[in-house]
């Protein structure tokens, strides 16, 4: 009987673990809008941005931490 219970407490903890992990990697909470350009220093949360208007480079969906990477480390102005 214990065996049972510790082997139902493990299955909670994998799938507390992987629901977590959802979490974290949904895609409309970690993606974000840059200018592929390099004199561009912000990234932006919608691709219709006023700020991303005055992109003459193409515009990119990344992740926030490829922004950062690239050197978008600030959040556009425009946005809310
Ligand atoms: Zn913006």
């Amino acid at each position: 009987m214990k065996k049972i219970r510790s082997v139902l407490v493990f299955l909670i903890c994998v799938t507390a673990l992987i629901s977590a992990d959802q979490i974290q990697t949904h895609p409309e909470q970690s993606s974000v809008y840059i200018c592929d350009s390099t004199g561009a220093t912000k990234y932006h949360l919608t691709s219709n941005c006023r700020g991303l208007n005055a992109c003459d480079h193409k515009v990119i969906k990344v992740t926030k931490q490829e922004a950062y990477n690239k050197g978008k480390k600030e959040l556009c102005g425009w946005e809310d």
